[in-house]
């Protein structure tokens, strides 16, 4: 994105005012950070967002904007030092939600950059050096890859029995089911196709390669940030790994919900068939010294703890594991491009990379094919019997609904699991990017209200999956916290979200995501937040903070206590932009149920309005399933896609 002279020189001292030059720090600009957000500004496919963010910087260094922020007659990029950070603060703290959100958006971004922008000529970042951090993994041995994709060469006509699109948890299982029913099967799917040679470990690179949006894809009020997969795979390239089938109290409440099969001895056997293809297992639970805090807390405090079920197969649990996020180089993670798929491949099913479908076409009520469209413009059209939609459950609504389908369940009842980190800081050194994703997890706090509650999870805290949450109230402080990365540990609080959000489209047929949590919802994290606080300070933790926009933090026995803490907590509040959130686990926009009158598609995922139009993915839930989602989006898959396998004509 070329930015004009006036909003090159706002976006500098904005980022510079974050990052400014001190000691051995660089600064933003020393690091290219104004160049890389102008860049990344490219992945946002949405035009209007875009543009308003131009016109913020158009604004930004205007005397107008100092004069309503901090009372001073001058540009922004004049004002001395400590006054450009009160006028960051004044987007922070503002009353206006959507100014607190322009706030966070920056944070993240420059935040995003200082830490994962290598240093000159691509090589160590000086950053890295600061933090402690040893860098990306590095250039990996090629070896044979299990896949052959097409990418197409100029306009391409396929035909098949069904076409589907995406090719991640549902539609990798989609694709194997089908393919082994006999059915002609093409896969379409917009990212790229890379195996473990090419997973080094480098953040900018695997959230370019590997991410939605590059990383950056967010609500539209920018108060969560939406981490999915885009690549051949989805998201199971690069989860963390953490298998749960779906809980009883959950199957019984979907069943109820419209969707009988939930309870049904062929939906367990769909999670076992699941579960055996991808190994799931419990021998790969090295606890490592990030986790290590979460284990000795839970014990302290008598709170429950157990092993995570994994699906790796020869997984290391140690220094590269850290860099799971960002694809296994060693091929121990059974994702979709190891499983599925090579199942899929070997029956005969095509699959097509770096192809983004615009729409289903719809001839007398019934799916006829898709039209598609590769990066460089060519058209890709798909004729078939039948249509599975696995697209995850931002773009699955976005594609229906350019379709022309109006249900008006779809893109309704999103659900996001609003996940944020307690961080504690200890006296001995961590290393948190280091060792198993998520070796043990604690559910003494799932069941909050009825079956509605959090979980407690850690993450390696790479740096950018540090710096996401990470508050920043000054330049000195922020670095301060980044110096103590190598000592700091995070709990994971995850909640299981009653009240949904919403994707729409904007005027280009691009997915628009609303959320805010209700105060149901809200209230469930923030007894999350006090529950985490606990487990830190139990297991000895110096000082431990939240991941407020506002500073809130205590030294359990030098300053401050819990009770404070949660004080600090409520006053810096809980509403959108107020505090950093993420989602890991998109689902429900285009749930299945008993009626059109409550849910996007019936019970085995064909549309209510468009015959031979199916969902298979993590839209499909009923409502948010509490527990990490893949094993139950592939069950469903499973059972979904099997019984259409079963059926005798498309
Ligand atoms: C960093 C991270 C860690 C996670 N860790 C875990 C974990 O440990 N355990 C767990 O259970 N869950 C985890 N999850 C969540 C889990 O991976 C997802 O819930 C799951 O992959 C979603 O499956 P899906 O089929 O709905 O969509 P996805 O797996 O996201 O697949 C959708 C695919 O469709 C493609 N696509 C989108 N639009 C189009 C289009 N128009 N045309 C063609 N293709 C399209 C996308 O590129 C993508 O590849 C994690 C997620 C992330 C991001």
């Amino acid at each position: 994105m070329d930015l004009t002279p006036r909003q090159q020189r706002a976006l500098q001292s904005i980022c510079d005012t974050f990052a400014p030059p001190t000691g051995d720090w660089p600064s933003a600009s020393e690091l290219g950070i104004p160049g890389a957000m102008a860049q990344a500004l490219d992945l946002n496919p949405r035009p209007g967002e875009r543009a308003q963010f131009l016109q913020l910087l158009d604004i930004w260094d205007s005397h107008l904007h100092s004069l309503l922020s901090v009372g001073r007659w001058t540009s922004f990029s004049a004002l001395p030092m400590e006054t450009r950070v009160r006028v960051l603060l004044s987007w922070a703290d503002s009353g206006l939600g959507r100014r607190r959100g322009v706030f966070q958006a920056l944070r993240k971004a420059v935040g995003f950059l200082y830490v994962m922008l290598p240093g000159a000529g691509g090589g160590a970042s000086p950053v890295w050096s600061q933090i402690g951090y040893p860098g990306p993994l590095g250039p990996q041995k090629p070896k044979p890859r299990p896949l052959n994709p097409i990418v197409s060469q100029g306009d391409m006509e396929l035909s098949c029995d069904v076409c589907i699109v995406g090719s991640g948890a549902g539609g990798g299982v989609a694709a194997a089911v089908l393919a082994d029913a006999g059915r002609e099967v093409v896969v379409l799917e917009a990212g790229g196709y890379y195996d473990d040679a090419d997973f080094d470990g480098a953040e900018l690179g695997g959230f370019q390669r590997l991410y939605l949006e590059g990383g950056f894809a967010a609500t539209a009020d920018q108060s969560v940030g939406l981490l999915a997969g885009e690549c051949l795979g989805g998201g199971t390239v690069i989860n963390y790994c953490t298998s749960f089938r779906t809980p009883d109290d959950v199957r019984a409440e979907w069943a109820a919900a419209g969707v009988p099969w939930f309870t049904s001895e062929a939906y367990t056997r769909s999670l076992d068939a699941i579960c055996a293809r991808l190994s799931v297992n419990s021998e790969h639970n090295r606890v490592s010294a990030r986790e290590q805090a979460l284990q000795r807390g839970l014990g302290a405090l008598g709170w429950h703890a157990a092993k995570m079920p994994r699906n790796v197969v020869g997984c290391e649990q140690g220094k590269i594991c850290g860099y799971c996020g960002y694809g296994c180089s060693l091929g121990a993670k059974q994702s979709s491009a190891k499983t599925w798929l090579v199942d899929a491949q070997a029956k005969g099913a095509r699959l097509v990379t770096e192809t983004r479908a615009q729409r289903v076409r719809i001839e007398a009520g019934a799916a006829t094919g898709v039209e598609a469209r590769s990066p460089k413009g060519f058209r890709i059209t798909i004729r078939c019997k039948t249509v599975v939609v696995a697209c995850g459950a931002i773009h699955t609504p976005a594609l229906l609904l350019r379709s022309g389908l109006r249900n008006e369940h779809i893109g309704r009842h999103l659900h996001l699991h609003p996940v944020s980190n307690v961080c504690g800081v200890f006296e001995e050194e961590i290393r948190p990017w280091e060792g198993t994703m998520q070796a043990i997890y604690s559910d003494e706090h799932r069941f909050l209200t009825g079956n509605y509650g959090v979980k407690y999870e850690t993450t390696a805290l790479q740096p950018v999956i540090a710096v996401a949450v990470l508050p920043w109230r000054e330049p000195e402080q922020y670095r301060s916290l980044l110096g103590k990365l190598a000592n700091t540990t995070a709990i994971g609080v995850l909640v299981r979200d009653r009240d949904g959000g919403r994707v729409s489209l904007d005027r280009e047929g691009n997915p628009v995501t609303q959320y805010a949590l209700s105060e149901f919802d809200r209230a469930h994290l923030r007894s999350g937040f006090i529950g985490a606080a606990r487990i830190l300070e139990a297991a000895g933790a110096r000082q431990i903070f939240s991941p407020h926009a506002k500073w809130c933090a205590y030294e359990p026995g030098r300053s401050g206590s819990l009770q404070s803490f949660t004080q600090a907590m409520d006053a810096a509040g809980w509403n959108s932009g107020q505090l950093a959130l993420f989602s890991f686990h998109i689902m429900g926009s285009a749930r299945m149920g008993s009626s059109r009158k409550n849910s996007a598609t019936k019970p085995d995922g064909e549309t209510w309005e468009v015959r031979n139009l199916f969902v298979m993915d993590g839209s499909s839930f009923p409502s948010a399933s509490g527990v990490n989602p893949m094993i139950s989006i592939e069950a469903i898959a499973h059972h979904n896609a099997f019984a259409l396998g079963a059926t005798k004509e498309q």
